[in-house]
């Protein structure tokens, strides 16, 4: 039986982090669903519609070196209901420091009570890419800051992109 992951997540936007989560998680699963929450009280930067275009176009040559099956659905309600949709048996997410790890573990523990047969599986961040955050490199984007280290090129200019549509 092939094995389905689901990794959830914002990916607001997708970063060399989720590259790294990702592309480890063709040592796990045959199959990967990459989930992009879309959540009322979450506001985004990029739309969903662009995060799952972005997704699909930055894991292609993962998908192509690994021979991991890869696909990117958005999803507005619970994260293990989307997993059980995607017939996932195993939700995926990565752990880059002590908050990370208070903040899953819980949510783990709830997501195991709403689906028992789900199983969570932490990844620790890879050193080189740890410190990186969405939401930090939104900031250095936004200040003017070099972002190539912490972004596939082609998010780089979405990013932009989207900024310069909301800038006034
Ligand atoms: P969420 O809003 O669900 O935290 P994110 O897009 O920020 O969405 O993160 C999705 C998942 O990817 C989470 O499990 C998060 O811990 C993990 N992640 C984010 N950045 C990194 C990184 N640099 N290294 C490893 N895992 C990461």
């Amino acid at each position: 039986m092939a094995r389905i992951g689901f990794y959830p997540g914002s990916f607001d936007p997708v970063t060399f982090g989720h590259l790294d989560i990702i592309a480890r998680a063709a040592r796990i699963v045959d199959k990967l669903v990459i989930g992009v929450g879309v959540h009322a009280g979450k506001q985004a930067l990029l739309s969903a519609a662009e995060r799952i275009s972005l997704i699909e176009l930055v894991t292609q040559p993962i998908a192509d070196h690994s021979g991991l099956t890869i696909s990117v659905i958005s999803f507005d309600d619970l994260a293990v209901a989307a997993a059980r949709r995607s017939g996932a048996q195993v939700i995926i997410r990565g752990l880059r420091d002590a908050s990370d790890f208070d903040y899953e573990v819980q949510m783990a523990q709830m997501n195991g009570s709403l689906s028992p047969e789900i199983e969570t599986v932490f990844m620790a961040a890879s050193p080189a890419t740890r410190m990186i955050a969405s939401s930090l490199v939104k900031q250095i984007a936004r200040m003017g800051g070099d972002t190539s280290l912490f972004l596939p090129h082609e998010v780089e200019t979405a990013l932009r992109g989207a900024m310069a549509r909301r800038s006034p």
